[in-house]
């Protein structure tokens, strides 16, 4: 079969390829702890299920959804934002609902790229902010994240030449995999530097409920974010659901209208069921999300300090689900996960699957019970180094 060049540059998915690397271990008979895909383990509250039962059995919900997004979700989603950020929206115009927030970032760039044209990317990263730019035929220029800059992309290093030629700046707070979050300043700099060059800016948010300490802020914070900048939500790992397939993109209308019209040439819309259980989800008690996060500040602090003992270096992340973990000293981060999963049976996945500056470190996910982390833990008492 001949695939196409834009294809032959994809390469296959992270986690795929985790996926692919846990199941031959399984059949080996290895009892795998794994760290590896942020995808939480708990169920979906059952508030929201039962909003989406009752919705599923409404007949005018069997229909193509079509448009940008059921009226009334997009409701939803703009009284949220003014409650939780005191941000306006115009939830007609400025709102747009996603077949989850992946969907979404994938197809920005395809409205915006021209064939060679630049999307700023850091790394490590989500690896959909590449893969989108590069299936719309566009270049992404990586921007290093490191540990000095607080893991933020230093924007005064982006030559000139790149800056002006660039059409989007894909950014990530509270951020996968580093678990870093930015600062008012941080942002401010960006709609300085977005202004300044007339670049879109793609904020991906997902973990903006689930912190521990400060409440993470939306990048539409900040005066003049909404002229070229969107906003990409999600209730995925806020409400446990991301097998549902739902999230939004929020800011500019200009910005929204294109992402739109390439949504609406090539899928129809979410089920609109699941916008409903949307309403519900956000709109409903708030009570299990407080839970959320309750349970993976437990599960962070039992990791960072189990971690700590045998000598290994990470911050106690303040938000997101994630434990980013400096390598012990003398091991690239493969070797360093692939010595985990054979003598310990824990798998993490190696930093520099998400890009070259992510090398040296390892990403936990915390989205397995506390039990199994002490048992990670002692695992890891047990072999030497
Ligand atoms: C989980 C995650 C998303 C996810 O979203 P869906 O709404 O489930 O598509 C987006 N960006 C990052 C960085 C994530 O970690």
């Amino acid at each position: 079969m001949q695939y196409s060049e834009r294809l032959r540059k994809l390469s296959t998915y992270l986690f795929l390829k985790i996926e692919q690397r846990k199941k031959e271990l399984l059949k080996k008979g290895v009892e795998v702890i794994d760290f590896g895909v942020g995808d939480p383990d708990l169920p979906t509250p059952k508030n929201i299920i039962s909003a989406m039962r009752k919705a599923v059995e409404k007949s005018q919900n069997h229909h193509y959804p079509l448009g940008t997004g059921l009226p009334a979700f997009k409701e939803a989603i703009a009284q949220w934002y003014q409650k939780r950020f005191s941000v306006s929206l115009n939830p007609e115009k400025e709102v747009l609902v996603l077949i989850g927030s992946k969907e979404g970032l994938g197809h920005l760039p395809l409205a915006f790229l021209n064939k060679g044209g630049i999307a700023l990317i850091p790394e490590p990263a989500y690896p959909v902010y590449q893969a989108g730019t590069i299936l719309s035929g566009g270049i992404p220029f990586f921007l290093s994240l490191r540990e000095g800059n607080n893991f933020l992309p230093d924007l005064k290093a982006i030559p000139s030449n790149i800056a002006r030629k660039a059409k989007i700046l894909f950014l990530n707070y509270p951020n996968n995999p580093t678990a870093s979050v930015a600062n008012k300043e941080f942002f401010e700099k960006v709609v300085k530097f977005a202004k300044k060059y007339k670049i879109i800016v793609a904020h991906d948010n997902p973990y903006s409920e689930i912190y521990y300490e400060e409440k993470p802020m939306s990048f539409l914070q900040i005066p003049g974010a909404k002229e070229m900048g969107v906003e990409f939500g999600s209730l995925s790992k806020t409400y446990n659901m991301t097998g549902w397939r739902i999230g939004w993109a929020c800011g500019s209308a200009e910005i929204l209208k294109g992402l739109a019209k390439i949504k609406g040439n090539i899928d129809s819309g979410t089920f609109l069921a699941i916008q409903e259980a949307g309403i519900e989800a956000l709109n409903g008690p708030q009570e299990a999300t407080e839970e959320i996060r309750r349970t993976y500040e437990e599960r962070r602090d039992i990791l960072f300090s189990g971690l700590k003992k045998e000598g290994w270096q990470s911050h106690k992340p303040s938000a997101t689900f994630y434990l980013w973990a400096k390598t012990p000293v003398g091991y690239t981060s493969e070797k360093m996960a692939s010595i985990l999963l054979e003598k310990a049976g824990i798998l993490a996945t190696p930093g520099s699957g998400f890009g070259p500056s992510g090398e040296g470190y390892l990403r936990f996910s915390l989205t397995l019970n506390k039990e199994r982390i002490k048992e990670a833990v002692e695992r890891l008492r047990k072999i030497s180094l």
